[in-house]
């Protein structure tokens, strides 16, 4: 592992935990505790902080720290099943 890589890990070590502290820890989606462990493997646990934008990238939705937050991965993953969903019935409905 290069130097710089891991001064990119370390700050997004400490970004994680800077919005972990800012959500007290809570899931943006769900409002249930997060963790941020990781088990020996190196994989995140199940109920880990993951990284979401807000506003998908492809929307317009920026990197910057107003369009970040953290939420479970599960949460994450439901979320973007919703979406697709609602589009899919959306589009249908004005057929
Ligand atoms: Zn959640």
């Amino acid at each position: 592992m290069s130097i710089t890589t891991m001064g990119t890990a370390a700050k997004r070590r400490s970004y994680r935990e800077r919005l972990y502290d800012q959500q007290s820890g809570m899931c943006h989606w769900c409002g249930k505790r997060m963790s941020l462990n990781r088990k020996k493997t190196g994989q995140p646990a199940r109920d880990f902080a993951t990284f979401e934008h807000l506003i998908r990238r492809v929307e317009g939705g920026s990197m910057g720290p107003d369009n970040i937050i953290l939420a479970h991965r599960v949460c994450n993953y439901h979320r973007e099943i919703a979406r697709q969903a609602g589009e899919f019935y959306e589009r249908h409905d004005r057929q």
